[in-house]
């Protein structure tokens, strides 16, 4: 390949997402593939082969992936557009469909758009060593080499729901600068709202020995902490010798097989949260930080979503949290105007997250999406009552999170930078998951990213891009 030809991807959804592009962002950068940090190519100049990584969860994230994608095709004439993720495995007839609209074909008419279902991202990985390899002199070849790609991969359509999952394991972050372990994927449970299920299968786990040899690698190489992340991570299960491991024996395994590094939890199921996972928590280890999917505080939602605990689970977990961690950061999702939410259940919802005094509350509308059972339940929230819902919830998590700052001024903490800026001024996120800003002294060593140092909260900040500010204390070794 004379020219570096460039590669960018759009993100869209869960950490999940933003791991698998990760992993896809880095096989193109092996192949001698420019990738560029933000899909637009800076300076006006388009990526040869962009990547739009797409989700499902709600009907505005698959809008926003037709949003990108027509510009996308739109303002990069030339270039190549895969698309791929979640949207792409449930509904790849309405995304030819879009291609269609769109003329999603090259000057010369050949194909410049190509769909590859989500649970193929792992195959996808290969296709930057195809391009090389066929050493393309410019981007006008990229349509037909992409096409006989697909072809060449087309024909096993068959193998998905878990026969081959993907585990991608980034080496590099192009996006971001902590580090994700991708453990689990799928879910065997069956929310009614949920069409995650249906794009990622049935729940599947790393296996124990490779999960811990990720995160070895990751302390070798100087990372401070690992998120560990998935669909629904309480379901994992994986053979090791004749036991089988539940996450408390895989927290267990990693924290005893490596020294210092800490381990976050991406998020957690409230009737997942079991005796045994609460006392490997306990471990300093683990970091003071718990997000929580709790979706309604209204019993009678709760059961018309087919979710397997009630608000007391909820308000019993987040207790047993605060009695192990020292005023942990409790975060929470939470769905308004799930067909069927009165003002009373609603204010039941309300209660509870007030009660419970959230960090941060992540509210959204319900979003009825195809496939569902709750698509088709009735009586219907109006968009508006179920935005005004959300309103009120995002009030409180702003309060909430406010307060929580005020208890840990003055505080020193741990925390990993994330910002790579050459400056004395950068972003970190500390242990309990506050965003800071913090600054180094002139000529003091500041941390890389992905590093932890130690740091005291001294000031909030209110710019929207921090919590606080931090002054580095320590930097960890
Ligand atoms: S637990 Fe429910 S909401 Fe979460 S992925 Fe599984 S089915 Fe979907």
């Amino acid at each position: 390949m004379t020219l570096p030809l460039s590669f960018s991807i759009y993100t869209l959804g869960c950490k999940l997402n933003q791991l698998e592009s990760e992993a896809l962002a880095g096989a193109f950068a092996a192949a001698g593939f420019r990738v560029l940090s933000r899909p637009e190519g800076a300076h006006g100049q388009d990526a040869d082969i962009t990547a739009v990584n797409t989700c499902t969860v709600t009907g505005k994230a698959e809008q926003k992936a037709r949003r990108v994608i027509r510009k996308l095709l739109r303002d990069c004439p030339s270039s190549c557009v895969l698309v791929t993720g979640c949207y792409a495995e449930l509904d790849r007839k309405e995304l030819e469909r879009l291609a269609l609209e769109s003329g999603a074909l090259s000057k010369t008419g050949e194909r410049r758009l190509f769909i590859i279902p989500g649970s193929r991202k792992k195959i996808l990985q290969t296709l930057p060593a195809f391009l090389a390899s066929a050493r393309p002199e410019n981007r006008q070849e990229l349509p037909s080499l992409i096409q006989s790609w697909m072809d060449t991969h087309e024909g096993n359509r068959e193998m998905r729901d878990g026969d081959d999952p993907d585990w991608p394991n980034p080496q590099g972050s192009f996006f971001r600068s902590r580090a994700f372990i991708k453990i689990q994927d799928g879910c065997d449970k069956h929310c009614s709202f949920c069409r995650v299920r249906l794009a990622r299968g049935r729940s599947v786990s790393l296996e124990a020995e490779e999960a811990l040899a990720r995160l070895r690698d990751l302390e070798a190489r100087g990372f401070g902490e690992a998120v560990l992340t998935g669909v629904n991570i309480g379901l994992y299960r994986a053979a090791a010798g004749k036991t089988e491991l539940n996450m408390a024996g895989l927290l267990k395994l990693l924290l005893e097989g490596t020294a210092g590094i800490a381990l976050r939890l991406s998020s957690l199921e409230p009737d997942e949260m079991t005796e045994d996972l609460f006392e490997i928590l306990r471990s300093a280890r683990i970091r003071s930080h718990f997000h929580i999917s709790v979706q309604s505080g209204s019993a009678a939602v709760l059961r018309r979503m087919g979710r397997n605990y009630g608000p007391e689970t909820v308000e019993a977990a987040a207790a047993r949290l605060r009695e192990l961690k020292d005023d942990p950061f409790l975060a929470c999702d939470i769905i308004t105007g799930f067909p069927g939410e009165g003002e009373r259940d609603f204010e039941e919802t309300f209660d509870l997250c007030r009660r419970i005094g959230f960090a941060w509350i992540h509210a959204f509308p319900y979003s009825p999406r195809p496939g569902t059972a709750a698509a088709s339940m009735k009586p219907l929230v109006s968009e508006r009552e179920a935005g005004k819902r959300v309103a009120s919830l995002m009030e409180l998590a702003r309060q909430g999170r406010a307060a929580y700052v005020q208890r840990w001024l003055g505080r020193s903490v741990e925390a990993v930078c994330e910002s790579g800026e050459d400056s004395c001024l950068f972003h970190a996120v500390s242990e309990n998951y506050l965003r800071l800003l913090c600054r180094s002294a002139p000529g003091e060593e500041r941390p890389l990213p992905g590093r932890a140092f130690t740091c005291r909260i001294n000031t909030p900040e209110n710019s929207g891009e921090a919590d606080a500010v931090g002054e580095i204390s320590r930097t960890c070794p």
